[in-house]
């Protein structure tokens, strides 16, 4: 299992609307989940013994160094979320890169040498995956055609698969914007990943989680997710690892796609 914490606070929201720069009730969103949900995931990761992976936006670790330190103090993985949350098919190749590059700047002074990338909104364009690997990253999460991580045909590049199931934020996110989509209760998106998991665990397959601490950090859904990671803690025929763990090994079986 992959437990990836997509970090995403200021840059989502002035992504979703650069307007949101100045609504402070909007970006207090993001700042819930930077300053009080990151530690009280980093205390269950602890108390769990799970190593994770967090993306982080360029623009929020130079937004909040001290909270990334921690992550980093605590064990765990940073890797690229772009600099802005903007989606990299929007961007020229030119601009793609020079996101890319800016967001290494950031993230390296934090996190060292940066292995992992994953967009936002796991949309890539047709550029992405060259530029990645001529900028030295050594996997990619974005894709959703496999269970299992893979190395792409054409790129040296191992892959670590997802899908929104076993995201957090389809089941919960709510748009005030529109209004026109409702919050799963925690027990229905529990049943969702219980399900999710346990039939990939018998597929042999990789379990990707994906998590938002502004989202899955509301006190209930915290607790949610405290009781799943658990249960599934508690079988020990299952590999919690950092995305560069999973990539490594992957390699070493050279999974073929
Ligand atoms: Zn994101």
């Amino acid at each position: 299992m992959a437990v990836t914490v997509d970090f995403d606070a200021e840059e989502l929201w002035l992504a979703e609307d650069p307007a949101n720069a100045a609504r402070p009730g909007v970006l207090s969103q993001a700042r819930y989940g930077a300053r009080t949900a990151v530690p009280q995931l980093l205390e269950v990761f602890e108390s769990l013994d799970i190593p994770a992976t967090f993306f982080v936006c360029g623009g929020d670790a130079v937004r909040h160094p001290e909270i990334l330190e921690s992550v980093v103090a605590h064990g765990h993985e940073i890797g690229h979320h772009g600099y802005t949350h903007r989606s990299p098919h929007l961007m020229s190749r030119e601009e793609e890169e020079s996101e890319l590059v800016r967001g290494i700047e950031a993230l390296r002074p934090i996190a060292g040498e940066v292995h992992g990338y994953r967009s936002p909104s796991w949309d890539i364009s047709a550029n992405t995956l060259d530029l990645l690997v001529a900028h030295g990253f050594s996997y990619a999460s974005n894709m959703m055609d496999a269970v299992r991580p893979y190395t792409h045909p054409e790129h040296e590049l191992v892959e670590i698969p997802v899908h929104w199931s076993l995201d957090d934020a389809p089941h919960f996110w709510f748009d005030a914007t529109s209004w026109n989509k409702t919050m799963r209760s925690a027990r229905e998106v529990a049943e969702v990943w219980t399900e999710e998991t346990e039939a990939i665990h018998a597929a042999g397959g990789l379990v990707t989680l994906t998590v938002h601490p502004q989202i899955i950090g509301r006190p209930g859904r915290l607790r949610m997710l405290t009781e799943f990671l658990t249960r599934v803690r508690a079988d020990s025929g299952v590999w919690f690892a950092r995305g560069r763990e999973i990539a490594d090994a992957a390699r070493r079986a050279a999974v073929p796609a």
